[in-house]
C-alpha cells in the first residue's frame, strides 16, 4: 500500500485528498499545512467564494487563462465547471449563477464550501505542520518538517499555492520555475484630469502600445487611474510584459471600438448639423457618458463653442482621441478582491494527464503553485479543482 503526502491544505490540497478518498485510495494519506487550512477559500470572492464559472465549453474556457490556456484544454475535457457543479451538488452544495457567469454557493458564504470539504475529509489526514524540505529517496521522497521530523512517502503532491519560500525550494531541487510576477492589478495614470473623473464607468477597448492584447469591456476611472473588468483582464494578459517594463507603458483607449474612423467622423458631422445651436460640452456621441466626452474634447474653448462653429480639423482631432486616446501608465495597485500571481512550476515539464513532474517522477503539482492563472470570475479555483482531480486520478492509476 503506498504512502502519499500532500503539502498545503488549500483549495487544491483539500480537493486532491478528497478525490483520492472518493476514488478508493487505501494507502496512507497525509496532508501537511503550515498555517490555517482553506484560509484563501474563506476570504475568496469577498467571503462568498466564487467557486467556478458557468462556462462549459473547454475551448471557450481556456480563453480565460493567460497562462495555462494551451495546457488546460485536455484537462478540461476530464474535469470542468460542469463536473465541479455536479460534485458539489452530490455533496450537498447548490450553486447559483450571477449575470456575468460567476458561480457562488446559494448561501453566499464561503463557509459552505469549507464545511462541505471538511465533511468529506477524514480529519486524521490533516497534519498541522509546515514542510521544510523534500529530499529524493529510493522510489519516493522524504519529507522534512519544520520541527525536523522526517517521513518517507512514495508520492508527494505539492499544493502550496504561490508561496515564494516553497518556489525557492523547488528551484533548488532542480525544478524548472517561472519567476513570479503579480497578475490582476489596476493601472496608475499620470494624467490628473483622469483622476478627477473618479467613479465614472465607460465601455471601451483597452490595449497597451507595443503589446498584442486588446480587451473590450467596462473601464472604471478612479482617483489614481483606471480599474474595472477590462483593465484587470488586460493586466492579467500583459502581466509578464508589464513587469519587464517596470509598469511604465502607454495605455491606448478606444472609446468607440465598434465604429470605424470614417463612421465616427460621419457621426460627429451629424451632431454638428443636428445640434448646431447647442454647446459642444452639452452634446456628444450618445454611447459615451457626457463627462467622458468633455474629457475627450479637452479644452474649455472648444467645449464652449456651438457645434455650428466646430471646424473639420477639430472633428478629426476628436475622432483621434475617441479612437486612440493615449494615457501614460506609471505603476500599479493590487486589485483588492482577488490577488493572483503569474509564475510557478514551468508547465512544459508537467504531464497534464497525471500532473506528475517529467523531471522529478513521483512528484505531482496542483493549483496555483503551477504557472497557471486566470482573469477574475472563478477560473482560478476551477484550475485548482481540475488539476487536483487529475492528480488524484493519476495517483490512482499507479495504484493498480
Ligand atoms: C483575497 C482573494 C480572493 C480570491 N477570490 C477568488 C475567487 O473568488 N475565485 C477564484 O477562482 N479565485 C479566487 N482567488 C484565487 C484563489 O484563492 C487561488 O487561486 C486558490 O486559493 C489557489 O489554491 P491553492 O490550493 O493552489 O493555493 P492556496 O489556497 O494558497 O493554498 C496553499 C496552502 O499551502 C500552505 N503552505 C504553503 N507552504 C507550505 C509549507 N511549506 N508547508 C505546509 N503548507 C504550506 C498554505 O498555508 C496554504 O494553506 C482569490 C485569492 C485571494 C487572495
Amino acid at each position: 500500500m503506498s504512502k502519499v503526502a500532500i503539502i498545503g491544505a488549500g483549495a487544491a490540497g483539500y480537493f486532491t485528498a478528497i478525490q483520492l478518498m472518493q476514488m478508493g485510495f487505501s494507502g496512507t494519506l497525509k496532508m501537511f499545512e503550515k498555517s490555517k487550512p482553506l484560509a484563501k477559500v474563506k476570504v475568496s470572492g469577498g467571503g462568498r467564494c466564487n467557486v467556478t464559472h458557468a462556462c462549459f465549453d473547454p475551448n471557450e474556457l481556456v480563453g480565460f487563462y493567460p497562462r495555462g490556456n494551451k495546457e488546460l484544454l485536455g484537462p478540461f475535457h476530464h474535469f470542468q465547471p460542469g463536473d465541479m457543479i455536479g460534485w458539489l451538488s452530490e455533496n450537498g452544495v447548490e450553486l447559483k449563477v450571477e449575470d456575468d457567469g460567476r458561480m457562488f454557493p446559494i448561501t453566499d458564504s464561503s463557509q459552505t464550501i469549507i464545511d462541505c470539504f471538511e465533511r468529506q475529509l477524514n480529519p486524521h489526514i490533516l497534519v498541522h505542520a509546515g514542510v521544510k524540505k523534500i529530499v529524493p529517496a529510493e522510489q519516493g521522497w522524504e519529507i522534512v518538517l519544520d520541527n525536523g521530523e522526517v517521513s518517507f512517502f512514495d508520492r508527494v503532491v505539492v499544493t502550496v499555492g504561490s508561496s515564494p519560500q516553497f518556489a525557492e525550494l523547488l528551484k533548488q531541487m532542480g525544478l524548472h520555475m517561472i519567476e513570479a510576477v503579480p497578475s490582476l492589478f489596476t493601472f496608475h495614470l499620470t494624467d490628473e484630469k483622469v483622476h478627477q473623473l473618479s467613479g465614472l464607468a465607460i465601455e471601451a477597448e483597452v490595449s497597451i502600445e507595443g503589446a498584442d492584447w486588446a480587451i473590450e469591456g467596462p473601464v472604471l476611472l478612479t482617483h489614481w487611474g483606471v480599474s474595472g473588468p477590462a483593465v484587470l483582464k488586460l493586466s492579467a494578459w500583459a502581466a509578464r510584459w508589464l513587469a519587464t517594463k517596470d509598469y511604465h507603458a502607454t495605455l491606448l483607449v478606444n472609446s468607440m471600438p465598434r465604429l470605424s474612423g470614417e463612421g465616427l467622423l460621419e457621426l460627429l458631422q451629424g451632431i454638428r448639423i443636428n445640434a448646431a445651436r447647442k454647446q459642444v460640452r452639452n452634446v456628444g456621441p450618445t454611447s459615451i457618458p457626457n463627462r467622458w466626452w468633455q474629457y475627450i474634447v479637452g479644452n474649455e474653448d472648444s467645449l464652449d463653442k456651438l457645434w455650428a462653429d466646430v471646424r473639420n480639423v477639430e472633428l478629426e482631432e476628436w475622432v483621434k482621441r475617441l479612437h486612440h486616446l493615449r494615457l501614460e501608465i506609471q505603476g500599479k495597485s493590487t486589485f483588492k478582491e482577488e490577488f493572483v500571481t503569474a509564475g510557478g512550476v514551468d508547465l512544459k515539464y508537467i504531464n497534464f494527464k497525471t500532473m506528475e513532474s517529467k523531471t522529478h517522477p513521483r512528484l505531482h503539482f496542483a493549483g496555483e503553485v503551477l504557472n497557471i492563472d486566470a482573469v477574475t470570475g472563478g477560473f482560478n479555483f476551477q484550475a485548482a479543482w481540475t488539476t487536483a482531480f487529475l492528480t488524484a486520478k493519476g495517483i490512482m492509476e499507479n495504484e493498480q
